[in-house]
């Protein structure tokens, strides 16, 4: 039988020594940043600290946060804590606008990265008899490479067909026989939609598992995966300041577990900067624990989540995080509500004749905002004539009134007419004049 655990002792241990160990480690990097990084050295210098006023994880509250614009003001080497010849990989991520984020690593941080997603695919059925397609984006994404290295340290049979080429993503799945597909859970979604039109049967297929990530999804939409994939679809998390995917990823029982020997978490209120408890939503912030080229001190990611610690069934102590209500960058405020496009999705993901689609569009009309959604329909629906699809449309708004206490007018476009992701989806497009 093999192990159930790829690194039991981490997976498994008991809090307060998995506490101790972070303790540990952190006085050691927050040593490591001040004497090395300028930027780090200059901020705990402002607040009169020095990273020997760390002695209990508590403690880390005193330290200042890091952002996004502090990664931008560095770029590209400004927060890299190591020379370049110690430096063997460096990834960036697109960002929105502006320069990239910067990632660089050190052999060892690589090490521990492929460490963090070998556990992930581990606890999620990957193993060396797999055949596991990696279908994320190769190159500067972390995403690519970061699954390539967890998969190639599990011994699995590696396929990197890479983002895009859908049908072909299909053949290589029937021809190899592809049991474990990753990728972002929209493509996934792509591929399915696709595979249905050539007339493929997925759910006949190989393919045991999903392993799906960098991007909101909901609970609904992981379902509809599950059901039209006839896969278990599990799911990764991480960013690529901290590392990449590896961050946390799901068990057996869908808990999302964070490897928090490597990354330290904390959930602060986005208004008052203040620590929130266990059980409450707010603005996930983490701490790199043992990274060395670029640790990240109190890193405010954005991701709106819940932090628990409750025992999950699977074993793992590992604290767990909920599923990313959305980057607080995508919450929309229409009428002085506030909203995520993830709420809205759960919304349509329960009329069966949608297809898992969408996009929200806001507009502005005269002084005022306005948002429509726009959706499509399963191939049936178009069959069923004009009537029912402008009925069903008004069902659909009525619902998200009853949900989310807005009006929000609902468009069913034609087939086709949303263009399908192969890497993040687009779901917000923001039409209103800056
Ligand atoms: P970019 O900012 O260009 O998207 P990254 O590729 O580093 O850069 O993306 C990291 C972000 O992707 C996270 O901060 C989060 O918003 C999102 N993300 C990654 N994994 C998940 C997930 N499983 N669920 C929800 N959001 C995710
Ligand atoms: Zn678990």
């Amino acid at each position: 039988m093999s192990k159930k655990y790829w690194d039991e002792k981490f997976e498994t241990m008991p809090e307060n020594q998995m506490k101790a160990f972070q303790v540990e480690k952190l006085k050691e990097t927050l040593q490591w940043v001040y004497d090395r990084i300028p930027f780090y050295k200059r901020a705990f210098d402002e607040r009169k600290l020095k990273p020997q006023d760390f002695q209990k994880l508590e403690d880390l509250a005193k330290f200042p946060f890091t952002v996004k614009t502090d990664l931008r003001d560095n770029y590209p080497f400004g927060l890299c804590a190591v020379p370049i010849s110690e430096v063997v990989r460096i990834h960036a991520s697109s960002g929105t606008t502006g320069k990239p984020i910067t990632g660089p690593y050190t052999q060892d941080d690589l090490e521990q990265w492929t460490e963090c997603m070998a556990r992930g695919l581990w606890a999620q059925e990957v193993r060396p008899d797999s055949i596991l397609q990696n279908a994320y984006g190769m190159g500067l994404f972390t995403g690519g490479l970061g699954f390539l290295q967890g998969a190639m340290r599990v011994g699995c049979a590696v396929v990197p067909s890479g983002a895009g080429m859908t049908e072909r993503q299909i053949m290589l799945i029937q021809d190899f026989g592809t049991t474990a597909l990753c990728c972002t859970p929209s493509y996934c979604l792509t591929i399915i939609e696709k595979a249905e039109n050539m007339g493929v049967d997925l759910k006949a297929s190989s393919l045991k598992t999903g392993h799906f990530g960098a991007e909101p999804w909901t609970v609904e939409m992981r379902d509809e995966i599950e059901r039209r994939g006839g896969i278990h679809a599990y799911e990764h998390y991480g960013l690529t300041e901290l590392m990449g995917p590896g961050v946390s990823f799901t068990c057996e029982h869908y808990n999302i577990h964070i490897n928090e020997d490597h990354v330290y978490p904390e959930i602060i209120d986005p208004d008052t900067l203040e620590p929130v408890d266990l059980g409450q939503e707010g603005e996930l912030v983490f701490t790199a624990v043992q990274r060395r080229a670029m640790p990240m001190i109190r890193y405010r990611t954005r991701d709106i989540c819940t932090l628990r610690r409750e025992k999950c069934a699977c074993g793992r102590t590992l604290v767990t995080m909920d599923k990313i209500l959305g980057r607080s960058d995508d919450m929309m405020i229409i009428s002085g509500v506030n909203v995520f496009p993830s709420q809205i999705e759960s919304v349509l993901m329960e009329f069966g004749e949608l297809e898992p689609i969408y996009q929200i569009r806001l507009g502005k009309k005269g002084y005022i905002d306005s948002i429509t959604v726009e959706t499509e329909g399963k191939p049936a629906l178009y069959a069923s004539g004009k009537e029912k699809i402008a009925e069903l449309a008004k069902q659909i708004s009525a619902k998200i009134q009853a949900v989310i206490g807005i009006h929000v007018p609902v468009s069913i476009l034609d087939q086709g007419a949303i263009e399908r992701s192969i890497g993040k989806a687009k779901r917000v497009i923001d039409e209103r004049p800056k």
